[in-house]
């Protein structure tokens, strides 16, 4: 800690609950914790007034909120969240994954949604302050276990006007979590919806909004409905238009020509995923290509083989390849439904990076406790 820094723990003080969850039960969850159903003893939360700025900074017991059933995020949805995970090394140690840039998105969907800025350090100062009071809840991994962090952001004041509310509750909460997709390294199946789209123009497309994932829940179905994984959505021109990207994922695809290409940032969401799989692409001798990509490219693309993976992006579930893609009378299977070698490796390499085995050269790990 430089010093004249303020540490976290001043900036979050702890009051440490008086009811931990049992030993025994921890390491009960800590051996199989699935992904969302069991979290930590504490949260860390801080309110916002307009006259008081953001106050009440604090780590204490884990608790339900109490809101008036006018509360504005019951209404309106002024909600953002954010999400991340702390990584146990094999020393013991623990770190975040460039939660800077985690900080920098929570600041832009805060002002898309009319959320006051909270300040970026004191952003990282939840996390880890949070993460210190329930260390002993980071997974020691054997495979792919992490502590899932999940910041939020929302409007708790009591009035059902339409404008940005003057309460605001800013909230961190953790979760042990094991690998998101059962198929993670298998591969999963998209489907590209006619109904539903995700974002558009002057939309909340690229912001990490509660509302965004509201309207995507539709399409989900509509997507096991039809035995796929995922929702692959187009912009609004649909298969005559562009690729976006999936639910909670950016999508990239691998060309025989060694490019890996995704599509431009503008209503999508700007993956922290996606940026560190294009800063890896050169060490793969595979040339980064930012730009949008038709729905006709990929589809072509992926029958005459130049399209030779397919695989999408996220925290949650790292680099999923995508073994094949359906949509109205359609289905379209990628590199004979295998998992592609630059996918796979690519994977590795993120993995390696998160979990301390080889040297962070990006500078990318930020020491939690
Ligand atoms: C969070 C999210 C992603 C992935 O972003 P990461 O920073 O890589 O976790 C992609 N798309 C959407 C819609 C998201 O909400």
């Amino acid at each position: 800690m430089t010093r004249g820094a303020t540490h976290p723990s001043e900036r979050f003080p702890l009051a440490r609950t008086a009811h931990p969850v049992p030993e025994a039960e921890r390491a009960a969850i800590l051996a199989a914790p699935g992904f969302g159903r069991h979290f930590t003893d504490h949260m860390a939360s801080a309110v916002w007034t307009p006259e008081a700025d953001w106050h009440n900074h604090a780590v204490a017991a884990l608790e339900p909120f109490s809101l008036h059933p006018s509360a504005a995020v019951l209404h309106y949805a002024q909600e953002i969240f954010e999400g991340l995970k702390a990584y146990r090394h094999a020393d013991g140690s623990v770190w975040l994954f460039r939660p800077e840039r985690n900080a920098r998105r929570f600041a832009r969907s805060a002002e898309r949604m009319g959320l006051p800025a909270l300040p970026e350090d004191d952003f990282l100062a939840g996390i880890e302050a949070l993460i210190r009071a329930d260390e002993p809840w980071v997974p020691v991994t054997t495979g792919e276990e992490s502590l899932y962090i999940r910041p939020f952001m929302f409007a708790a004041e009591s009035f059902l006007g339409v404008r940005p509310a003057e309460r605001i509750v800013h909230c961190v909460i953790a979760c042990p979590a094991q690998p998101y997709f059962a198929s993670a390294t298998s591969g999963v199946t998209l489907w590209v919806s006619r109904s539903y789209t995700r974002a558009g123009r002057g939309g909340t497309g690229a912001a990490k909004c509660g509302g965004n994932y509201g309207a995507s829940l539709a399409a989900q179905v509509e997507a096991e409905a039809n035995g796929c994984d995922q929702v692959l959505y187009l912009d609004s021109a649909g298969e005559d238009g562009c690729v976006e990207e999936s639910g909670a994922m950016n999508l990239f695809l691998v060309t025989s020509r060694g490019e890996l290409i995704t599509p431009a940032l503008g209503t999508i969401l700007e993956g922290i995923t996606r940026d560190t799989v294009l800063a890896l692409a050169p060490e793969f001798g595979l040339t980064p290509v930012e730009r949008a990509v038709t729905f006709k490219e990929l589809s072509t693309g992926i029958t005459d083989g130049t399209v030779t993976e397919v695989f999408a992006a996220g925290t949650a579930a790292v680099i999923t390849p995508v073994a094949g893609i359906k949509g109205e009378g359609y289905a379209l299977t990628i590199g004979g439904g295998e998992p592609g070698k630059q996918t796979a490796a690519l994977r590795e390499r993120v993995l390696d990076i998160q979990y301390g085995r080889v040297e962070d050269t990006h500078g990318w790990l930020r020491r939690a406790c």
